[in-house]
């Protein structure tokens, strides 16, 4: 059961080859048997997941369960989930219990899907090896040795190890994409208001973006159909209609003009990478489509810029983390301010201080005009090169990440080049463009990721070159051998 897709799983459930039960009860029986090797859960619903797989049986024996009714999958530890721990990876939401679910929660539980828990990440999603959880590091199922990537790397482990068959994940500079293409999956990062931020907790707000970790992009199609929309609580969700996204997969992509930016092969793509990115680059264009060189100017300011304003943006959105209003609150206050500053030091990680007082730093009135200012000037030049490279082709390719997963510990020394991780997947998150990451090669055994960018709302676009892709080749099927076996 753990290898089938969800489109698969979906079909046995409406021919009753097996229940929701059933699959809900498999798969509660992996987590628990293969989790403790990668620490992939923050937090495992058991008995809630067996209540609603039998409430999802039950509407199919009635004859009204809607196309994803049953469907077991997890979410990452960023969405509100009501009555159920949100943590976000930080000690600071340690005892936190949502009131409420965020909206891309509620979808997904409206249309009969299963949670069976929250999956462990990045602290308030600060990284690129899912190493900053205060719930300690996730660890690749590929080798448990490496990273899964970051910082939606509890998801991506879960998925990849067949712990559950999809995962929800955030990406604000390439969260879902980088640990999809460490962990051999397929990951979607929507257009920047295309799914609602209701109940995701922030992080930088004018970046982050709702989206999936699957096997295929048939499976990414079916969950963005339900999570897209409008949502009126959320003022940067998009009123735009939702396509038919399943419709479109099977469209041919002859004459399709795909742009490959030199600045995408540069020096920091290690070697394997990059020929596995060009074998794939050369079955797309034997499918017919059309390979053309472009320039994206100003693309090496990407990691810099993001570097300013997400910092930015996060000092911001985290301030209202002070021990009053929930959350964790110091036993040691000796007046009020000394609650704040205690609250704050003990709640927090390294990680996210640096980046509070990076970004208290550039937002402060001295340095507002030369950092925050100027970056957000850049950011919209590089914006401006995407629009340009997109009048005359229809999606962007090339790597998602410079190299395979890296091993624990290698990176937590050296922000910096934590930081280079993200230099191919940072830029669709400042132009607010959708972008997915789809499993192409392997090098030594680790998967390599191809990454599409499209223009806005593009995400069909990407979903059927995504398809054609999986039809003609088998790296989506390819599973981490130790968790394979039908017994395993
Ligand atoms: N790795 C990047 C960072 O550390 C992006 C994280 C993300 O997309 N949430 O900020």
């Amino acid at each position: 059961m753990h290898r089938r897709t969800l489109a698969q799983l979906a079909d046995d459930l409406r021919s009753r080859r097996c229940s929701s039960y059933e699959l809900t009860t498999h798969f509660l029986a992996r987590i628990e048997r293969h989790d403790p090797s990668m620490n992939a859960f923050v937090t495992v619903t058991a008995d809630h997941a067996l209540a609603d797989a039998r409430a999802a049986d039950e509407r199919r024996s009635r004859g009204d369960a809607g196309p994803l009714d049953g469907l077991p999958l997890a979410h990452k530890d960023i969405f509100c989930t009501e009555g159920v721990k949100t943590s976000c990876g930080s000690r600071m939401l340690d005892n936190f219990l949502s009131p409420y679910d965020a909206t891309l929660v509620a979808r997904l539980k409206d249309a009969g899907t299963v949670m069976l828990g929250k999956t462990n990440m990045d602290e308030f999603a600060m990284g690129s090896s899912s190493e900053s959880s205060f719930y300690g590091p996730v660890r690749n199922p590929w080798d448990l040795e490496r990273v899964p990537g970051g910082s939606s790397g509890g998801s991506a482990a879960a998925v990849a190890a067949g712990l559950v068959p999809a995962a929800t994940g955030t990406d604000t500079g390439g969260s879902i994409r980088q640990p999809a293409a460490l962990c051999g999956l397929t990951g979607l990062k929507p257009t920047y208001g295309r799914v609602s931020r209701y109940g995701m907790i922030a992080f930088a707000s004018s970046l982050d973006q709702a989206g999936v970790l699957t096997w295929t992009a048939e499976d990414a199609a079916l969950l963005l159909q339900v999570m897209a929309g409008f949502d009126p609580r959320d003022s940067t969700c998009l009123e735009e209609p939702v396509p038919d996204y399943r419709a479109g997969l099977n469209a041919s992509i002859r004459g399709l003009r795909i742009g490959v930016p030199a600045g995408f092969f540069d020096a920091g793509l290690e070697e394997g990478n990059r020929g596995a990115v060009e074998t794939a680059l050369g079955v797309l264009e034997s499918q017919g489509a059309e390979l053309v060189g472009i320039e994206l100017d100003n693309l090496d300011l990407s990691v810099p810029v993001y570097y300013v304003v997400a910092p930015a943006e996060a000092s911001s959105n985290l301030s209202r983390f002070d021990g009053v209003r929930f959350g964790h609150r110091t036993e040691h206050a000796e007046d009020l301010l000394n609650l704040y500053t205690r609250t704050r030091g003990e709640g927090f990680g390294a990680e996210v201080k640096r980046r509070i007082l990076t970004g208290a730093y550039v937002l402060s009135a001295g340095y507002y005009d030369a950092y925050y200012l100027k970056a957000q000037q850049v950011r919209q030049l590089i914006s401006q090169s995407f629009s340009r490279a997109f009048e005359s082709v229809d999606v962007i390719a090339g790597p998602t990440t410079p190299t395979p997963a890296f091993m624990l510990g290698q990176k937590t020394n050296d922000p910096v080049a934590m930081y280079l991780n993200d230099i191919y997947t940072i830029g669709a998150n400042l132009a607010g463009l959708p972008a997915l990451s789809i499993p192409c090669g392997a090098v030594g055994g680790l998967p390599v990721g191809l990454q599409l960018i499209g223009p806005h709302l593009a995400e069909g676009v990407l979903l059927n070159v995504a398809h054609r892709f999986q039809a003609e080749t088998d790296w989506h099927q390819r599973r981490p051998p130790d968790f394979d076996a039908e017994n395993a």
